[in-house]
């Protein structure tokens, strides 16, 4: 079976769904693929691995241990409790508010962001973007899944995109 599934037509139709959770379940395949994401990052200084809710949270959290490094949530709308700094985007399919505290990073702080699948790369440049106004450095982002007909690294910039597979 193959660690990455594909499930047509979610969560709207004309999306081809990358579910990672055969991967996650597979005990080898899934500390590879973390060893892999936070290997990149070693050496690096990170302070910070920045998980986006909800699939970003389940790699990063590891990741974070890995590398020695704080975990930060970036929630959905309405869902941290203390004051926030929000950004509305648009990902492949649909629109949506991230939310992170105020206060989870500042200036001299070296983040790298993490989520499960980088599609248009709309989510990964909010999350960058309000990372960079609370006044931390962004050095990275890192995916498991590139979806490269997406573009989404090109909506990055110059930021350093690290993933794991490219489809
Ligand atoms: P985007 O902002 O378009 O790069 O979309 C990335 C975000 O949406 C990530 O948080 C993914 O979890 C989710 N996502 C977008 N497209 C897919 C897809 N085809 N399969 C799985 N997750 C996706």
């Amino acid at each position: 079976m193959s660690l990455i599934r594909d499930i047509p037509d979610f969560p709207s139709p004309g999306i081809m769904f990358k579910d990672i959770t055969p991967l996650l379940a597979d005990q080898q395949a899934f500390a590879t693929a973390i060893d892999h994401v936070a290997e990149r990052f070693v050496g690096s200084n990170v302070t910070h691995v920045v998980g986006i809710e909800a699939r970003g949270f389940i790699v990063a959290a590891p990741v974070a241990y890995r590398l020695g490094a704080g975990f930060v949530p970036l929630r959905k709308k309405g869902k941290l409790p203390s004051e926030v700094r929000g950004i509305d985007y648009t990902l492949e399919y649909g629109a949506e508010r991230l939310e992170v505290h105020i206060d989870a990073v500042s200036s001299g702080d070296r983040v790298v962001i993490v989520d499960d699948v980088l599609a248009t790369g709309g989510t990964a440049r909010a999350a960058c973007d309000v990372i960079r106004e609370l006044g931390a450095e962004v050095l990275g982002v890192g995916v498991i899944i590139e979806l490269e007909f997406l573009s989404g690294r090109r909506a990055l910039g110059d930021v350093d995109v690290f993933s794991l597979l490219k489809y």
